[in-house]
């Protein structure tokens, strides 16, 4: 996990002497403070939103001090737009995961180099053969009245 400060992005979880365990100086801080005198404590909060996930952001300790000494400079709208972000950033990093997962093997295996000269020329002769299709008058005027139907429909 890394802190969701886009200036900062420190590893919060990090090795330990025993092996079992890990440490971590990652802080679920308050967006809108816990209670009242708190950094951007929200009056018209109730005490379950107080807790909830949305009203958390994952920071390094260093940046969760940060915050909550200066509300000014990091009011509730920023510190959202970081933890939107981030849940966006993991989002597309997982995204990127899965499909690679989805690959089968056999897909991602690298070709020979025969099999690969063998598609390229397959790719080649495609795109001359339909190159040189299109370069019949009659294949023209085809491919325009077929696109000047899909433009009138
Ligand atoms: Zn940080």
């Amino acid at each position: 996990m890394l802190c969701s400060n886009p200036e900062c992005r420190q590893h919060t979880v990090g090795s330990h002497e025993s092996k079992d365990k890990s440490t971590s100086i990652g802080i679920g801080a308050h967006i809108e403070a816990a209670s009242q005198g708190g950094a951007r404590y929200n009056a018209n909060q109730s005490a379950a939103e107080r807790s909830s996930f949305d009203n958390a952001i994952w920071l390094c300790s260093i940046c969760a001090t940060l915050i909550d000494k200066d509300e000014k400079k990091f009011p509730v709208a920023l510190l959202q737009k970081w933890k939107t972000d981030v849940d966006n950033e993991s989002a597309d990093r997982l995204k990127v995961r899965t499909v690679a997962a989805a690959v089968p093997k056999s897909v991602t295996s690298k070709p020979s180099l025969a099999e690969r000269a063998a598609a390229n020329k397959a790719m080649r002769e495609k795109e001359l053969t339909r190159n040189a299709f299109l370069r019949t008058p009659e294949a023209l005027d085809a491919a325009r009245s077929q696109v000047e139907r899909i433009i009138t429909k």
